[in-house]
């Protein structure tokens, strides 16, 4: 298997080339040739398998230059049960993503019990341990570079820390995370961990990666790596658990789904879009948004008009305040029938700050790939989190209630899975503010905020970061 770049500039990689390179050298993103398909025999053969087997079974339809033995180890390690052992009383760690079932037809996908909470550890923890593979195989070492509002970051430590050949540099912003984001992070020991607190907001952070990145000796001396949405591996990794939770839902490959997915950068629910490709029977993707609702203006009018981050609303669903979705482009690339010089010409006017509407063929595509949406506001969620509290005794945080929302709005007589991309206790004040008392945390985690901590607070300064890593490399 092959990947080329959407914008049909660059050379074509194979998979451990692709992980390492993060955007492409012409600025587009890497996808496969061809996605490959599954037939409903396939399907049969995988509807009975572990999460582990499944998910072993659907990369090597798109990893080629590692040996299936060590796939497979790097598969077990990534899913191992113990990993994902903070989901409800009733669901079974060895599902990895168990369903949680609401009601007759709908059901949560719960994506979010490993170590840091969120959804981000499925695909994550999954590249921590390519990551080493692969580094280790060609004796590199990589320094990734990376910003965080909030969730990123941690699953992103906690699943490179202690491994070789990797050091972490984390940008965040000083002060504004929520206590217990910061202390997730913060408290890490581990020698290749560092955390670097920015006095400004998550965008200042976000400028620094693009300024490191974009001095490319710096970059290429020092090593400079990625783990943000646009990663390849990280869109492969979520693939799976579209899967998993089709075949925990039905009992036959002739009946069709829908699934809602709270959205921000459109890495989860590309995922979804590239299961359908290969032959999974999804009916309705549906994209859920909060107030920043660009995404949801352009599945209902098929113009895309990204925002500045001053346009940008902070809200309680805060991993969904993206005004320019960058795995968008992957989407566009397959509406617009994979033709790199439309793309092109597209992403031109994003690129600068401009926007495009779809013409009449492109946006009827939109309809047969199944995408439909939805947005939300503060009260809906809150609303949400005291109706799913109060109707089936389960707790959901603030984004789940964002795809909650969406997923009412849309709800036709087959099963609805809804993607849940943390747990509650991130974010237990909107909880409070909706049903009055916090989610229980897990033994572990009583103490989380009073554990030490160490991070440098640095101002919003690119050689300053720079010196840093110098000195830490
Ligand atoms: C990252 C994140 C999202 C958005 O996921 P995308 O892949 O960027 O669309 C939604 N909810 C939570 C809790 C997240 O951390």
């Amino acid at each position: 298997m092959k990947y080329i770049s959407t914008r049909g500039k660059s050379p074509k990689l194979n998979f451990s080339e692709v992980l390492l390179t993060g955007l492409a050298p012409d600025g587009g993103l890497y996808l496969p040739e061809t996605y490959p398909r599954f037939s409903d025999e396939d399907l049969s053969h995988m509807r009975s398998m572990s999460y582990q087997d499944l998910a072993f079974f659907i990369f090597q339809k798109f990893i080629d230059d590692v040996p299936a033995d060590n796939l497979k180890a790097i598969v077990n390690k990534a899913y191992a049960s113990d990993v994902y052992s903070f989901g409800r009383l009733e669901q079974k760690a060895e599902d990895i993503t168990p369903t949680l079932k609401l009601k007759d037809n709908l059901f949560l996908l719960s994506l979010s019990n490993g170590p840091t909470l969120a959804f981000k550890d499925i695909a994550m923890q999954f590249l921590g341990h390519m990551f080493e593979y692969v580094l280790d195989k060609n004796g590199e070492s990589l320094n990734i570079l990376g910003a965080t509002s909030g969730d990123t970051g941690p699953a992103a430590e906690y699943a490179m820390r202690g491994k070789k050949g990797v050091r972490v540099f984390m940008l965040s912003p000083h002060s504004t995370m929520s206590p217990f984001q910061a202390a997730q992070m913060y408290s890490l020991m581990d020698d290749n961990i560092f955390n670097i607190a920015i006095k400004g907001v998550f965008d200042d952070c976000q400028d620094i990666v693009k300024a490191v990145s974009n001095d490319l000796s710096f970059k290429d001396k020092y090593k400079i790596g990625a783990v943000n949405s646009i990663n390849w591996g990280r869109i492969l990794a979520q693939i799976v658990y579209y899967f998993k939770g089709y075949f925990d839902v039905t009992s036959n490959n002739r009946e069709k789904v829908d699934f809602t997915v709270p959205t921000g950068n459109f890495g989860n629910i590309c995922a979804g879009h590239i299961a359908r490709e290969m032959g999974l029977p999804i009916n309705h993707l549906i994209v859920a948004t909060n107030e920043n609702d660009v995404l949801d203006e352009f599945f209902r009018t098929g113009n895309y008009e990204p925002r500045s981050s001053e346009e940008t609303f902070q809200t309680s669903s805060p991993s969904m305040d993206i005004s320019k979705a960058s795995n968008f482009e992957r989407f566009i690339f397959d509406l617009l029938g994979r033709d790199s010089n439309l793309l092109r010409q597209y992403w031109g006017n994003i690129d600068k700050g401009g926007s495009f509407k779809l013409d009449d063929t492109s946006f009827q595509k939109i309809k047969n790939y199944g995408f439909i949406s939805s947005s939300s506001k503060h009260i809906n969620r809150i609303d949400f989190i005291r109706s799913v509290y109060n109707d089936f005794n389960t707790i959901i945080d603030t984004h789940t209630a964002d795809g909650i929302k969406a997923a009412l709005d849309h709800i036709k007589n087959i099963p609805m899975l809804v993607l849940e991309t943390a747990l509650p206790i991130k974010f237990e004040k909107s909880v409070f503010e909706a049903i009055g008392v916090y989610p229980e945390r897990p033994f572990e985690l009583k103490d989380l905020e009073l554990m030490d901590q160490r991070f440098e607070v640095f101002n919003s300064d690119t050689e300053q970061v720079k010196n840093f890593i110098i000195n830490n490399s």
